[in-house]
């Protein structure tokens, strides 16, 4: 007993050495075991698939129109993907909350997803936005550098390696994470011709993303790296993991125009061309382009919510700059805030910005770098003087960018 007589009743420390000391009625518990009993909690939960111990255990979901709401926060436009986006993640997680018994009438299948649009309009920002609303690990793998087991590269199963880390290597946790599989688009067979031999980074890791996707226990290496034979091994049920694929399938636009011309000649013209939007020909996207593409039947089958991204005009561009809820410019102003300066960008500056990342095709991405250039000078200069203000216009903005400089954000974006 401690001198005044009180310690943990789970472990026994002694409560000098403890931070916190609760007392029960007849008993005491430290701040320590009330943490490892979360712990054991969370992960009861999760393999129990009780309804109660799973609300627990934070993973409380919103309705549909809720989660489309919270995504409206952060991404501008993109409605239909994020509308689809909302049913398929409520969709997932109401699969989850499903007692796991064996006997199931209607078994729900998973709801993993695949989005295609250029690069920067937003993919891997919706399926971020996705796991910090439900607070569940995130992960993003490249899919170019995975590669079929035994060949140079990563093996499919370092996906899982990434998103144990992701989870501070709480299984439970990562067994309902999400992970965002990047460039999907680059694995794709090199043509529409099965007869082609396996290609080891096409096919091959389609065949082995397959398993993954569908649901099935892995053994993972959880420090990630080759297999090892005296690596301790991690078991991880990717059942219900989430996947959300993303490409930019660049020319895909070719198979949709084609598809769209046989139809309408074969069905009677019921997509007569004038109907066509030949500006956003992605919209009419189904998995059969993606076949088409070089996706194999079996992935495509895996990924059953298809939905495809906009690309960003200039009023969506704009609307990037200062509207969501952790915008550019809204970062930038909190940042000369911590100095106690006033910063305004005028509207002419915005436009401007907006103006050049569309002549210099540098997307959303660039509008980062444009912003950057522009107020670098301003952030190291400032802090060290005692002015209280700071008005960005056009014409400064202008004075901040050279040719040569829109040349290199563009040789760089
Ligand atoms: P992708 O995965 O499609 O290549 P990202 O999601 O990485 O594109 O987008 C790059 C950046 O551009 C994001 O981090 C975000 O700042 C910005 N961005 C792109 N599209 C949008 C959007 N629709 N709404 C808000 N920001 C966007």
């Amino acid at each position: 007993m401690s001198k005044d007589g009180m310690e943990c009743s789970f472990c026994g420390r002694k409560k000098e050495e403890t931070n916190l000391l609760i007392a029960g009625v007849d008993a005491h518990i430290c701040d320590s075991c009330v943490t490892q009993a979360y712990g054991i909690i969370s992960e009861e939960a999760a393999f129990l698939g009780d309804d109660e111990l799973v609300k627990q255990a934070d993973l409380e979901v919103k309705k549909p129109k809720e989660i489309k709401e919270f995504l409206d926060q952060y991404i501008i436009g993109q409605d239909q993907t994020k509308k689809t986006m909302a049913v398929a993640v409520y969709n997932h997680y109401k699969r989850l909350q499903q007692p796991d018994t064996l006997e199931q009438e209607v078994e729900i299948e998973k709801s993993n997803m695949i989005l295609v649009g250029d690069t920067g309009t937003g993919k891997t920002l919706i399926a971020k936005t996705i796991a910090k609303m439900l607070n569940v690990p995130f992960t993003i793998v490249d899919a170019t550098v995975l590669t079929q087991a035994g060949y140079v590269g990563e093996d499919v199963e370092s996906i899982l390696s990434r998103l144990l880390q992701a989870a501070d290597y709480d299984v439970a946790s990562a067994e309902r994470g999400i992970v965002f599989i990047d460039e999907i688009d680059k694995i794709a067979r090199k043509g529409d011709n099965p007869s082609i031999t396996r290609d080891v980074s096409g096919e091959g890791v389609q065949q082995a993303l397959l398993k993954l996707l569908e649901g099935t226990v892995v053994n993972v290496a959880p420090k990630g790296g080759r297999k090892h034979p005296d690596q301790k091994f991690t078991e991880v049920n990717t059942k219900n993991i989430l996947f959300i694929a993303g490409g930019a399938f660049s020319g895909i636009q070719r198979n949709i125009s084609k598809r769209l011309n046989r139809q309408a000649v074969g069905f009677g013209a019921s997509l007569s061309e004038d109907q066509i939007d030949e500006e956003n020909l992605l919209k009419y996207i189904i998995p059969t382009d993606l076949k088409t593409f070089g996706l194999i039947p079996e992935i495509i089958g895996r990924l059953p919510v298809l939905s495809h991204m906009n690309p960003l005009d200039k009023k969506t561009l704009r609307a990037i700059l200062t509207e969501p809820k952790n915008s550019l410019v809204k970062q930038y102003t909190k940042l000369f805030q911590m100095d106690g300066i006033n910063l305004k960008v005028q509207d002419n500056a915005l436009d401007y910005i907006v103006e050049k990342a569309l002549e210099y095709n540098l997307g959303a991405r660039g509008l980062r770098s444009l912003c950057e250039a522009i107020l670098t000078d301003a952030m190291f200069e400032m802090p060290s003087t005692k002015e209280s203000k700071f008005v960005v216009d056009q014409e400064y903005a202008e004075s901040k960018l050279s040719k040569t400089m829109l040349r290199q954000l563009k040789a760089a974006s």
